[in-house]
């Protein structure tokens, strides 16, 4: 039955040990992020059999479910609704709002636990964190007298809402922000967790600051490349993951619908160029499972569009037929959509 995801976890566990030896090299602890296949088990078992230090998710939901012996990690700011959880099913999360965290010290005092926190700091991306020019010192002065919770260290984000590239200048406000709060509280903070798979061209270059210890890592492990250039990095395989779709119809049609056009059937304008007859392949997979701009297109293959349940490709070889499977590398955003969708088989290849 298809469509199927199909996952390679020797190569997902290359990936992981060659990229985290890079970052140990270079005095980096990392999480792994396990967001974008939904903390899948296999996977979360191949990471297991690693040194990387913690495991990382943005949802409490797959924290929860994750067996294992490393430490857990929070991504996204919990909600105010689910602190109980958050102290419960992880060891450590991202924060970067007092209230959330005087709930977070509540629910710890209930547990009779300690929660680790990082404070996250927007140096300017946009995404989340206290923006750098504001005064945050008398926040963490609040966070440092609540007896439950441990300030373990800061962390910031980029390349996520502002396309903001991390260079030296950009990280150097992440280093003032380190240094005022060690300086006026005379504390030393354990975690500076700088970045993400847009750091690590800048790792790579030997650029990246030494004063970041940590970083997150999820697009680089599932699809071996950095993200501030896009570069493939390597030794790394870009296909973990692939997708497996079948043929229901294969005939020769025109390439321009004919008739009065209007809009497609997501409100788009009906937008064509003649190129006359071609080899058309509808496959069983639309975008309820994927977009399809996330599919990469193979040698054979041009992928011209898609509708909910169905994928429109120009073949450019007359050696498929109905009932053949056809094979695509994905984006970032086509396995997050994959891995997400209840009607996509997963196929495990190359079980450890
Ligand atoms: C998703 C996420 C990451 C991982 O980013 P990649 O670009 O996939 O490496 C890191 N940090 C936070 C806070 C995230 O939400």
């Amino acid at each position: 039955m298809y469509p199927s995801i199909h996952i390679n976890l020797e190569k997902y566990r290359h990936n992981l040990n060659y990229l985290h030896h890079l970052s140990k090299e270079h005095g980096q602890s990392v999480m792994v992020v396990t967001k974008v296949f939904c903390a899948d088990r296999k996977l979360i078992d191949v990471i297991n059999t690693t040194a990387i230090e913690y495991i990382a998710d943005s949802k409490i939901e797959n924290l929860k479910k994750i067996k294992t012996e490393k430490m857990k990690v929070l991504l996204r700011i919990p909600q105010l609704s689910q602190v109980n959880e958050v102290v419960k099913y992880s060891d450590l999360s991202l924060n970067s709002e007092l209230k959330v965290i005087e709930a977070l010290d509540l629910a710890a005092k209930n547990i009779n636990q300690k929660h680790r926190i990082l404070l996250m700091f927007d140096i300017g991306d946009l995404r989340e964190g206290i923006f750098y020019k504001s005064d945050y010192l008398p926040m963490i002065s609040k966070i440092l007298t609540l007896e439950h919770i441990e300030l373990f260290g800061i962390g910031t984000n980029l390349t996520c809402f502002g396309g903001v590239i991390p260079t030296a200048e950009t990280l150097n406000k992440l280093q003032i922000i380190k240094e005022d709060i060690e300086k006026h509280f005379s504390i030393s903070l354990n975690m500076i967790s700088g970045g993400n798979s847009s750091a690590i061209q800048m790792l790579k270059d030997e650029k990246l600051p030494s004063f970041i210890n940590n970083l997150r890592i999820g697009e680089a492990f599932v699809l071996g490349r950095e993200t501030a250039y896009g570069k493939q990095i390597e030794n790394m395989f870009d296909d973990v993951f692939t997708l497996k779709a079948e043929i229901v119809e294969l005939k020769e049609k025109p390439s321009m619908p004919e008739g009065l056009l209007g809009f497609d059937a997501f409100g788009k304008p009906a937008n064509f160029t003649d190129r006359g007859n071609m080899n058309r392949a509808i496959l069983g997979i639309g975008r309820q499972d994927v977009d399809c701009e996330n599919l990469i297109d193979g040698p054979d293959t041009n992928i011209l569009g898609c509708s909910s349940d169905h994928l429109i490709v120009e073949l450019k070889t007359n050696q498929y037929a109905v009932g053949n499977v056809l094979t695509f590398k994905l984006t970032y955003a086509g396995i997050l959509r994959l891995m997400t969708s209840p009607y996509v088989r997963r196929v495990y290849e190359n079980n450890l």
